[in-house]
């Protein structure tokens, strides 16, 4: 049980390279919080300064109320699950599992009683005597949790633990982390580049990019309120289509007017333009790929485009089109949405009609790419 708190919390490694600017965030008690961003952008430095394993350039990091900048990793009360595992390849799943237990000296009974009941919940009881060699990735990764586990640590540090296994067992792995998140009842930091991972298992999300936080909260606000266009375009996939477009106020209501088409801003999403005063002009405007619609018939507000790639996935198609001046458009449509003969129709130079209602639309200032609603 533990909160962690960063201020103003800074890296600068000895070759100058600032890998984390001025990183502030607080993590309650039991939270789960993701950090989640491409490559390089500060994650992991993030992570090991809380671990202990990097020193802080700058700020203060605290665990329970407690300053820990000058506290080796041993005495932190945290533990740490790495990427490739660490397991020692000359021990037994056992005794890797009851590693640090020995170290603190734990009697043997007490050990045997806290080895078996995590190996019990993570499902490799059955190979507490085999060599870490003689497991397949998955179980590896789940040795390497119980390891973890069996410390009682305060804080469950974990550093894209999933990243070195195949696609479905990642999905499985994922799954189980939820339900060890439950069972273990414990703070989480979890790092990743996957944007499914972080959406799936955080409570909240910290976006990075170039060792700035770019946005903080839960799954469904950085959804649905992206700050910007970095955060509408990392999280969601495919990505979010950006259109350089005009936004008109007309007589009290607000437009789009993407490649031609007229297109209301009406409901909810008008009011808000109207709250937050946004004044008509050029903005990009962001469409997720699931939010865009066919339709059959052109109208006034259909944008006609050419279909380049259809993509099927199974329960849905990605259709990949191409509007007259060469903006290039992703379209989610369930397959069940269509008859077979309109599926049939849907082949390359295909002539189509797209379109999207003010409900799904998000705009962003096209020269700083913030959010005209949520961040202006
Ligand atoms: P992420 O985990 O998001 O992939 P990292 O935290 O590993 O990113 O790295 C952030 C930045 O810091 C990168 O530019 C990386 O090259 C740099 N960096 C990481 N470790 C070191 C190091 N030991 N020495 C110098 N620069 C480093």
């Amino acid at each position: 049980m533990a909160s962690v708190k960063l201020t103003d919390v800074k890296k600068v490694y000895d070759n100058h390279v600032t890998s984390v600017h001025d990183f502030n965030l607080e993590i309650k008690d039991k939270e789960f919080v993701v950090f989640v961003g491409p490559s390089g952008c500060g994650k992991s430095t993030t992570l090991r300064m809380i671990a202990g394993l990097e020193d802080i350039t700058e700020g203060t990091i605290e665990i329970d109320g407690v300053v820990v900048n000058d506290l080796q990793p041993k005495d932190r009360d945290i533990a740490m699950v790495f990427q490739n595992y660490a397991l020692y390849p000359h021990m037994t799943v056992y005794d890797n599992i009851a590693f640090s237990l020995r170290l603190q000296k734990m009697p043997e009974d007490t050990i045997y009683e806290k080895v078996t009941n995590a190996a019990e919940i993570l499902g490799i009881t059955e190979y507490l005597t085999r060599k870490p060699r003689a497991l397949s990735g998955g179980q590896r990764q789940r040795v390497a949790i119980g390891r973890a586990m069996v410390r009682n640590s305060k804080v469950f540090l974990m550093d894209e633990p999933l990243s070195n296994l195949d696609a479905k067992l990642r999905n499985q792995m994922r799954a189980e982390i939820i339900l060890l998140r439950q069972k273990l009842d414990t703070t989480f930091i979890y790092v990743t580049h996957d944007q499914t991972e972080a959406m799936t298992l955080g409570d909240r999300i910290v976006i990075m990019r170039d060792g700035i936080i770019e946005q903080v909260g839960t799954p469904m606000e950085v959804f649905e309120k992206p700050h910007n266009t970095f955060v509408a375009e990392f999280i969601g996939a495919p990505k979010m289509n950006m259109i350089k477009t005009e936004l008109h106020l007309i007589d009290g209501h607000y437009y789009v007017s993407p490649f031609g088409a007229k297109i209301e801003v009406d409901g909810e999403k008008g009011q808000e333009l109207k709250q937050a005063r946004v004044k008509p002009g050029d903005v990009t405007l962001g469409v997720r790929p699931e939010h865009m619609l066919l339709c059959d018939q052109p109208s006034e507000a259909t944008i006609p485009c050419k279909l380049e790639v259809n993509e099927m996935m199974g329960s849905e198609l990605h259709l990949h089109l191409v509007t007259a001046d060469e903006t290039r458009l992703i379209v989610r449509v369930p397959t069940i949405e269509l008859s077979e003969t309109r599926r049939a129709q849907l082949t390359y130079g295909s002539e189509l009609y797209i379109t999207f209602t003010g409900k799904v639309m998000h705009f962003f200032n096209p020269e700083t790419g913030k959010n005209l609603i949520y961040h202006p």
